[in-house]
């Protein structure tokens, strides 16, 4: 099997980090509390607050695997099924870099059917 070129993988997931990272930095920066605004306003606002703590959350998640994908790297475990410990489809890990399952297990856990610690 052809293996995945990891310093290209590594790079891609930090560059995928950095992004991220600046994402969130930059909605800290938009959230302005100094106002006193009018009721319509202030929903207005809470109303985007909300949304953007759902976008956070999501792209939370999306950091937290892009940590654990680095880790696997320094382990020594990278691409390699965290389920069957199978290898990963090289043409799989290209495209995701921080897939933790090869696309059988994936499948099982998207329907809920993976056991899951
Ligand atoms: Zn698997």
């Amino acid at each position: 099997m052809r293996k995945v070129n990891i310093k290209k993988i590594k790079e891609q997931l930090i560059a995928e980090r950095e992004a991220i990272a600046d994402k969130l930095r930059g909605k800290d920066l938009s959230v302005d509390e100094s106002e006193t605004p009018d009721p319509v306003d202030l929903a207005v606002r809470n109303y985007s607050k909300n949304v953007m703590l759902s976008v956070s959350e999501n792209e939370t998640r999306q950091l937290i695997m892009i940590n654990e994908a680095l880790d696997r790297i320094e382990d020594d475990e990278y691409g390699i099924c965290q389920n069957c410990e199978k290898k990963i489809n090289p043409k799989r890990l290209t495209a995701l870099p921080s897939a933790m399952y090869c696309i059988e297990c994936q499948a099982l856990q998207e329907q809920g059917l993976l056991d899951e610690d």
